[in-house]
């Protein structure tokens, strides 16, 4: 058997305060036609990430509104993870090599995990390139439905990774991508669902936390209260650009001696290139203590991260490719004005120069950066205007209204 990851409860009811009743009925409604519907999600990871972050709450909800839903992870050592990782990296577009041996590793744990997996479900939604070769292997039964879900940019691949993805991709009944132009050349879906990430508000990191209990949990990182604090969330990786968070951080720096830089990012499991990466990191920062680089074996956890967005003046998100940016969403939630690359899913969530600005170099970062901490009150304008623009579009019960509406039309 694949691992079964344990779930707490959820309840559509208590996210009726937040988004409506007519949201919460439409769900209801649409979740009668798929009601006792088997479904079961498989990704790589439990912790960690944005896939991980959103199964934690919308396999409860499933199973709240009537349907038997379960999340399972796949099997894998760092010689897996490494070669997904580079996949992951080589969908986005990234010049890497997509040697044989590492193939055959991607087959061969791709084969393994086919053998493990058991039991009888409506609808089987797969995650990412890391399983993809499930459906291969392990063939169709136990699956009436099987569902390809990407979370990643893939609109321009390198085509050595995507032509070896393409044929287990294809395979799958329906996908579902965060953007149309995320489908990249020769994947053919009917149907095909455009589904945009979304976050929990009731989560221990987006629920509101009061504005000092925040600031006494960074006095306890060691962040000074009385001076700003510019924060990125992210995972340790090149695409997350925290060196050019930091080179625009210097320049600010120079205008503002007292700013502070906190970089915050967990280290997943299947992201063995992270250390690497928070190693290069750290070396960037170099002496400058006034540069917190913190991650989960500091303490931070899901609150904590909750706990820099609610505190921090201001949010950046200064990645150079971005499936979705589930942190943006989140910082747009706690009601702040968001710095975001200018790529991939940030500009659904910040609106130039409404919900936040957009940058395309370290310059325009740090300008934007300056601007913000200078003017508090376009801070919170933007923020505020972030916050409805995430209730409408971004919350948990759309992306459950979704997934019920694609599997209602797979079930006719
Ligand atoms: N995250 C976290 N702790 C950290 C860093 C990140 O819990 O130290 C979470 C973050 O809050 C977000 C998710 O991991 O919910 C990252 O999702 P995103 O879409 O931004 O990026 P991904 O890591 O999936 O590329």
């Amino acid at each position: 058997m694949l691992e079964q990851v344990a779930l707490g409860a959820k309840k559509l009811a208590d996210y009726e305060p937040i988004v409506g009743s007519d949201v919460t009925q439409e769900i209801l409604q649409i979740a009668e036609q798929v009601k006792d519907a088997r479904v079961v999600h498989i990704n790589a990871t439990a912790f960690g990430g944005g896939v991980a972050e959103i199964l934690v709450a919308l396999v409860p909800l499933m199973r709240d509104v009537g349907l038997h839903a379960e999340w399972q992870v796949i099997e894998g050592t760092d010689e897996f993870f490494n070669v997904t990782k580079a996949s992951h990296n080589g969908l986005q577009g990234m010049a890497l090599d997509f040697s044989a041996e590492m193939k055959e590793i991607w087959k061969n744990y791709n084969k393994k995990n086919a053998q493990l997996f058991e039991g009888e479900y409506d609808f089987i939604v797969v995650h990412d390139p890391q399983p993809a070769g499930l459906l291969h292997f392990h063939g169709r039964e136990g699956g009436k439905h099987w569902i390809w879900r990407c979370h990643i940019d893939t609109s321009h691949p390198n085509p050595e990774f995507w032509d070896f993805y393409t044929p287990y991709i294809n395979m799958h009944d329906a996908g579902i991508f965060t953007m149309e132009q995320y489908v990249g050349p020769g994947v053919h879906f009917d149907p095909l669902a455009i589904v945009p990430p979304t976050i929990d508000p009731l989560s221990p990191k987006n629920v509101d936390i009061p504005l000092n209990e925040a600031q006494s949990v960074l006095a306890g990182f060691g962040i000074d209260l009385q001076r700003p604090l510019i924060t990125q969330v992210s995972r340790f990786d090149p695409w997350k650009d925290p060196l050019g968070v930091i080179d625009a951080y210097k320049m600010v720096k120079a205008q503002v001696p007292e700013v502070q830089l906190a970089l915050v990012g967990s280290m997943a499991t299947d992201d063995p290139e992270g250390w690497y990466f928070l190693d290069k990191t750290s070396r960037r920062a170099g002496e400058d203590h006034d540069i917190y680089i913190l991650h989960n074996f500091h303490g931070i956890g899901a609150y904590e991260v909750g706990c820099f967005q609610t505190a921090s003046d201001v949010l950046i998100q200064k990645s150079t490719r971005e499936g979705f940016g589930l942190v943006v969403t989140e910082a747009l939630w706690k009601g702040k004005g968001v710095i975001g690359g200018n790529v991939g899913g940030i500009p659904l969530q910040v609106i130039d120069g409404k919900t936040g600005f957009l940058v395309d170099s370290i310059d325009g970062c740090a300008e934007k950066t300056l601007e913000l901490l200078q003017n508090p009150q376009l801070n919170n304008e933007m923020g505020q205007a972030g916050r409805e623009h995430v209730r409408k579009n971004y919350l948990i019960t759309r992306h459950l209204r979704d997934y019920l509406n694609l599997f209602a039309q797979l079930a006719k």
